[in-house]
């Protein structure tokens, strides 16, 4: 059957760069059944949400019908996976179905991840299972709505096939859609294959597609790096505002855009701890909450070294240029978090680093709820201190700051405007997706209804803001590749 003409997809990054693109298929879907759509999202794309619904609809969500004149293809990639370089990744389960217009006039990539195996799986068994796709759609959701750089999840269809993990699980696939798929990982290939006209042109791609003030510079490819360099310092600062922890920052899981992608053993932190660990793979704690904007800059530091020949003839040269350009992760990263740590705490002259430092202190030695505490903390700028007083032990040291804090005329209606109440929390997470694996859809409803507005209070939503039990979070773990 024919895809109505609003399903355009243009193909473009398989025309651009057929070396890294192999024309692949999905594997077909026993009994496809959708189980989220994604309707506002689905409208900014063009597509009718009436019509995906439909069988011809999830039929294209999950990769087996295919629009006339789209090029499904899987991506090539490299990538250093907790600090070990592999020269051949790619997508191993997943499949650019192409671009599409969207409202704003910048494309998206559409791609499909659990859609079966493809040159580059590996050992893998190219599949995904219900559970860990709608963990994506509500993490990346909430992400989006919290107003952090992600991508965002278009629907989730059951396959009907089973899928082998520790035991078996509904399969399922998730159809997402990003500013692109270009990763540090990508221009680590690029780089790798030694052709140096393919990597110029990723390189003048990217520029196109997500940073074209770079095309002006005088040297365009310096000036994506320092694009690049500039979105991941202020994306990860949005991530320790947030408590977000990504979990597994490899280079293959790092986007050119400044999108946050990936969304495999991610979660919240409840407590705040900069050791803070959920990966069940993450033993080191390479990638713990704390290290976070460490670890951006090292993936940094690796695509500028895929980018060197392109900035100089000369290596020295080039070199020194990139260095500089690395250098400035640290103050644009600091600069971003510092003035999003002023608008939580509601201050709108420049922030007193000595009061910050000091709370980050005492959050962390009282085991203080992270999002809690900044939401409680506007009810002190009007007046009742308690909610807030409540999460600490030490009650003399941050009575104690509390009242520096205050005297420095803190806007509580500001506050309420950027910390949120609603965040995919760990346990609430896991509840939901229990019960949609077994058929449940209620509870994930609830969940992504209390997410989509986060920072709205709102009757009825009173558990959505609640801290997790004492007995959950310690021993609480997340998992990769499921
Ligand atoms: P990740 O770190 O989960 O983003 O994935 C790292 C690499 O493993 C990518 O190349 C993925 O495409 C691949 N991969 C993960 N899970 C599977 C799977 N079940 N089958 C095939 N490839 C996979
Ligand atoms: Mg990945
Ligand atoms: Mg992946």
């Amino acid at each position: 059957s024919i895809a109505p003409p609003t399903v355009a997809l243009s193909g473009h990054f398989a025309r651009a760069l057929p070396e890294m693109a192999v024309p692949w298929q999905a594997e077909e879907a026993p009994a496809p059944r959708l189980l989220v759509l994604n309707e506002p999202l689905a409208a900014e794309l063009g597509l009718d949400p009436a019509w995906l619904r439909g069988p011809e609809g999830v039929r294209l969500l999950v990769g087996n019908q295919v629009p006339d004149g789209a090029t499904p293809v899987a991506q090539a990639y490299a990538g250093h996976q907790f600090g070990q370089y592999s020269p051949r990744l790619g997508d191993g389960r997943a499949l650019l179905l192409g671009e599409l217009a969207h409202a704003d006039g910048h494309p998206r990539d559409l791609h499909l991840k659990g859609s079966g195996r493809t040159p580059f799986a590996r050992g893998g068994d190219g599949l995904a299972a219900v559970g860990p796709m709608l963990r994506e759609y509500v993490v990346s959701e909430a992400m989006h709505a919290l107003g952090i750089p992600t991508t965002r999840a278009l629907a989730v269809v059951a396959t009907g096939r089973p899928v082998r993990r520790d035991t078996l699980l509904p399969g399922a696939v998730l159809a997402r859609v990003a500013s692109s798929h270009l990763r540090v990982g990508s221009f680590q290939y690029a780089r790798a294959t030694g052709d140096l006209d393919l990597l110029r042109r990723l390189a003048d791609h990217a520029i196109a597609r997500h940073h074209p003030a770079a095309a002006e510079a005088a040297r365009p490819h310096l000036a994506l790096f320092e694009a690049v360099v500039a979105a991941q310092a202020s994306l990860v600062a949005r991530w320790m505002l947030a408590g977000f922890i990504h979990g597994v920052m490899n280079t293959d899981n790092m986007t050119i855009s400044g999108e946050t992608i990936d969304y495999g053993p991610c979660a919240f932190l409840d407590a705040f701890e900069p050791a803070t660990v959920y990966s069940s793979i993450d033993h080191g704690g390479r990638y713990a909450y704390g290290n976070q904007p460490r670890m951006a800059e090292w993936n940094l530091a690796r695509l500028a070294e895929s980018l060197l020949p392109l900035f100089a003839d000369d290596q020295d040269q080039a070199i020194a240029v990139a260095t500089e350009a690395l250098d400035a992760f640290r103050p644009r990263y600091d600069a971003a978090w510092s003035a999003g740590m002023r608008a939580k705490l509601g201050l709108t002259d420049s922030l007193d680093e000595t009061l910050t430092a000091e709370l980050l202190t005492l959050l962390q030695a009282n085991h203080v709820d992270h999002t809690s505490f900044y939401r409680r903390l506007a009810a002190a700028a009007r007046g009742d201190a308690e909610p807030a007083r409540e999460l600490f032990l030490d009650l003399a040291a941050i009575d104690d700051w509390l009242t520096r804090w205050r005297s420095l005329g803190p806007d509580a209606d500001a506050m309420d405007r950027v910390n949120p109440l609603y965040i995919p929390r760990n346990h609430l997470v896991e509840e939901a997706l229990a019960a949609a694996t077994t058929g449940d859809h209620g509870s994930f409803e609830h969940l992504l209804a209390a997410l989509n507005r986060p920072c709205e209070q709102r009757p009825g939503l009173e558990r959505y803001a609640t801290p997790a039990p004492v007995d959950f979070g310690a021993t609480y773990q997340t998992f990769c590749g499921t």
